[in-house]
């Protein structure tokens, strides 16, 4: 289908709009020019040769050097507590939580959760888990028991670290379906906590500052992000030291990175953004990376852009719409004359978004796109590059992406020409890409058809590179940025048992994009009810946990379902939104 590209003016950059230089000046020539050896001589390597490995490129090489003393994070507590690490500082806290790692019998390749919220020992263990080559695997505070039982599971996880809050709260219930989650590791101070639970304020303390990283081959593994998909429980996507190439060299041309900037990333670790760009990035750049504890709270956040003298800012479209839809009162009170640029991912960036950014914020924002099997930035508005409101940008240099169609089976065209919508593809090759799903190589597999990986997402390309998001390709959910599985949260709801079916849908919405929305059928001898409506949202919430619950429901005698009796999410969606139909050929004749 041909589609015409936006009307919305081009925001020009000219060179006069930078206040510093961007190291990317010229897109094309960077592109022409451009090298993975070469972003690889930018870093270190351990010493003697010995590999590549995150924490050493992230920490070890400042706190060796000139920056030992410079401020690497700041943690803004939600009571207001802030506390300051520097480059030596991390150093010797990771150091620490290594050798808590190696005291505890962690080996190379073995997981390790942190379950925490943003909390500084989170920053802490991930560093710490990488000098040991252990897998860092976050999970997202918000999640239920549910959820966390799926990641640690399927994840083989070997330590959790947690709060004793969380643990009692999420984890306590399913540690005796959890055979291989050997160790707990508290962040708070715990006394005798019990076999297996540990405090691990005490082990720090008592562990040695002084650590080795071991010999790392870039291939090893590095982290593990799950991600969810359309017909089955989430899946672990593999990632590994190399990885850090795209996390300096995005921090490089996209981020934008000078010596002396303060980076705020809003997103969570549980998150690959919080992980890949509120920890490794900044911190390869030897600035100053803030973390704060606090969900959400817009006169919050104007104070922290202002007061921390942010210069670099990435943050969501939901959290943006949120901005705008407040009164510009709180922005008023607050200068904000140290901010460059400001970064968006996660969903699509409403044209309105940009322009309120530079009408508001003196602004505009830049659009980037990537998902978890990417690793890190894949298409993005440059800073020094014309922006196209409501356009993911352009591909990185070193990165091909493609508009394809399907052909058969295992077959891809490339769709030359412009502004028709087809899926999007990258060529496989970069060095964060996924390097498979943990136990499920079949899965990995068939996400490369014909030399391309096929993201799931559809898209266009304009006359001039730019890629423009249309939507997904099957039926994942994204809802404030975060991915949802349907599957995920129809399992959930069939646990109720006046729950006969379930289909799952993202219904769209202004503020965050999708809200997750149930379809529901329910067994003989229940009938739908409000009171009914409110115990399965309930139920779902305590299950699923607030990131993941439907928040609506809507009971159906039968939901309609294809030869093969699978629920046509695509049909229930279609008939909700008052959409055609489309091809209902495989419906089973509905009763
Ligand atoms: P995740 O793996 O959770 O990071 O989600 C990745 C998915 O989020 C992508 O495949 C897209 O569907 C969506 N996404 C990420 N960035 C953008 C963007 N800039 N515009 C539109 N959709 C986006």
């Amino acid at each position: 289908m041909k589609k015409k590209t936006m009307a919305w003016e081009t925001i020009k950059k000219i060179s006069d709009h930078f206040r510093v230089q961007p190291n990317l000046s010229d897109y094309d020539l960077t592109c022409a020019e451009f090298s993975w050896e070469n972003i690889r001589k930018e870093l270190d390597g351990l010493p003697d040769g010995k590999g590549l490995n995150i924490a050493h490129e992230a920490v070890d090489r400042h706190a060796n050097g000139p920056l030992r003393g410079h401020l690497a994070l700041r943690w803004l507590g939600e009571n207001d507590t802030v506390l300051d690490f520097t480059y030596g500082d991390l150093q010797e806290q990771s150091n620490r939580f290594a050798n808590v790692l190696q005291n505890l019998g962690v080996k190379k390749g073995e997981r390790v959760s942190v379950l925490t919220g943003r909390l500084p020992q989170l920053y802490i263990a991930a560093l710490g888990t990488w000098k040991t080559l252990g897998v860092f695997c976050p999970l997202f505070a918000a999640f239920g028991p549910e959820p966390i039982y799926q990641r640690l599971q399927r994840g083989d996880v070997k330590v959790l670290v947690t709060t004793e809050r969380l643990y009692r709260k999420k984890v306590i219930d399913l540690k005796n379906r959890l055979p291989k989650l050997e160790h707990i590791l508290f962040v708070d101070e715990v006394e005798n906590a019990g076999e297996g639970l540990w405090s691990m304020t005490k082990m720090m303390a008592e562990a040695s500052g002084e650590f080795t990283i071991p010999p790392t081959d870039p291939e090893d593994m590095a982290a593990l992000h799950f991600t969810s998909g359309t017909t089955g429980m989430p899946k672990g996507a593999i990632h590994v030291h190399n990885a850090v190439l795209i996390h300096y060299m995005t921090g490089k041309y996209i981020m934008d990175f000078h010596r002396d900037d303060i980076f705020w990333c809003t997103a969570d670790p549980g998150w690959v953004t919080g992980t890949s760009y509120g920890i490794i990035s900044p911190l390869l750049h030897g600035i100053t990376n803030i973390v704060d504890e606090a969900d959400f709270n817009a006169e919050r956040w104007y104070k922290i852009l202002d007061k921390q003298k942010v210069s670099v800012w990435y943050t969501a479209p939901t959290a943006i719409r949120r901005l705008m839809r407040m009164s510009t009162e709180p922005r008023q009170l607050h200068d904000l004359t140290n901010l460059r640029l400001i970064h968006s991912v996660g969903e699509p960036l409403n044209p309105e978004a940009v322009i309120w950014g530079r009408d508001l914020l003196g602004l505009p924002i830049h659009d980037n796109w990537w998902q978890t099997e990417t690793g890190g930035i894949m298409i993005s508005n440059f800073p020094s590059m014309d922006i196209r409101p409501g356009s993911m940008g352009r591909p990185l240099p070193g990165i091909e992406a493609a508009i394809v169609s399907r052909v058969a089976e295992d077959k891809v065209q490339v769709v030359q020409e412009r502004n028709v919508e087809g899926e999007l593809a990258l060529r496989p090759g970069w060095p964060s890409m996924f390097r498979g799903y943990l136990h499920d190589e079949e899965r990995y597999r068939s996400c490369f058809t014909d030399g391309w990986y096929l993201t799931g997402d559809l898209a266009r390309r304009d006359n001039d590179g730019y890629f423009w998001f249309v939507g997904r390709a099957d039926d994942i959910i994204k809802t404030s940025g975060h991915m949802v599985g349907p599957f995920e949260v129809e399992s959930g709801l069939m646990e109720h048992h006046a729950v006969a079916e379930a289909g799952v849908i993202g219904k769209p919405h202004p503020m965050i994009g999708q809200v997750v929305m149930a379809f529901v059928s329910l067994k003989p001898g229940f009938e739908p009810s409000d009171e009914l409506r409110r115990e399965l949202i309930g139920f779902a919430r305590e299950k699923l946990g607030s990131a993941v619950a439907p928040k609506e429901i809507k009971f159906q005698g039968n939901l309609p379902k294809n030869k093969a009796g699978k629920i046509m999410r695509r049909l229930l969606k279609a008939r909700e939104l008052g959409l055609p139909e489309g091809d209902i050929s495989t419906l089973e004749e509905e009763r």
